[in-house]
């Protein structure tokens, strides 16, 4: 848990960000992918607010080029607009919907950084789908709910990188998390793969979206071969800081 020192620093941090008159943001003409994201200050995340603005509505006049909660909520609104639905509309962005927006709010997108597979795939275990979801309630869990997605597959299937990143963690020692990896993605947030037969990657390692860093077993405590996939905040694992995944 964060000590009340952490929590005043935080909060201090925000209202330092708004008020302290830091230099202005100045719009990029061609925006990269790995620069817009929550949490990001920087030019890129500037002309993707002004298409927002034409786009859904945004005001972001109270943090020009500052990614924070109200970018994120206009971009799921772009997202949905697109079609997407469910874990697609997180707000993130991903390659194509911001090429959509740039196509039609004029500004590019600038290629190969990214990776050529995209900037994130569609699921964790390809071809498979979750089939026991985030937060049912279950005494199993000290937390006293699910804390991530299962996604059930055959021994022995491959499991990928959702993003871009660098492997945070890759070892034997999960306890009830079986062999276990952690991916530090390009998003900010820390992917976490349980349960594995088989680890492809080393910690530091940088992957890319799409490539493969283990397959799905039955490691640690478990009743059948699944992935269970864990979604985190930056900083060491702490059990019970999850979300429901969303990448
Ligand atoms: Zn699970």
């Amino acid at each position: 848990m964060p000590g009340i020192g952490e929590i005043f620093d935080s909060v201090a941090g925000s209202v330092a960000e708004l008020f302290t008159g830091e230099p202005s943001v100045q719009r990029a003409e061609v925006v990269s992918l790995s620069d817009v994201h929550p949490g990001a200050r920087n030019g890129s995340v500037l002309t993707v607010q002004e298409a927002l603005e034409k786009a859904v509505g945004l005001d972001y006049s109270s943090a020009p080029g500052t990614f924070g909660p109200r970018t994120k909520e206009a971009y799921a609104k772009w997202q949905r607009h697109l079609g997407y639905t469910g874990s697609a509309a997180d707000g993130v962005p991903g390659r194509t919907s911001l090429k959509k927006l740039g196509a039609e709010y004029g500004f590019k997108v600038r290629e190969g950084d990214g990776g050529s597979t995209g900037g994130r795939v569609g699921s964790p275990v390809p071809g498979h789908g979750v089939n026991y979801a985030y937060g049912v309630p279950n005494a199993r869990y000290q937390t006293g709910y699910h804390t991530g997605d299962d996604y059930a597959a055959p021994e022995r299937t491959p499991v990928v990188a959702v993003r871009n990143g660098t492997v945070k963690w890759s070892d034997a020692r999960g306890g009830a998390y079986g062999n276990w990896i952690g991916l530090q993605a390009d998003n900010g947030r820390v992917y976490v793969y349980c349960h594995l037969s088989w680890r492809d990657v080393h910690p530091g390692q940088k992957v890319k979206a799409g490539q493969r860093l283990g397959r799905v077993g039955s490691t640690g405590n478990v009743t059948g071969p699944h992935l269970h996939f864990e979604d985190h905040p930056a900083g060491p694992f702490r059990y019970g800081h999850d979300r429901k995944p969303a990448w």
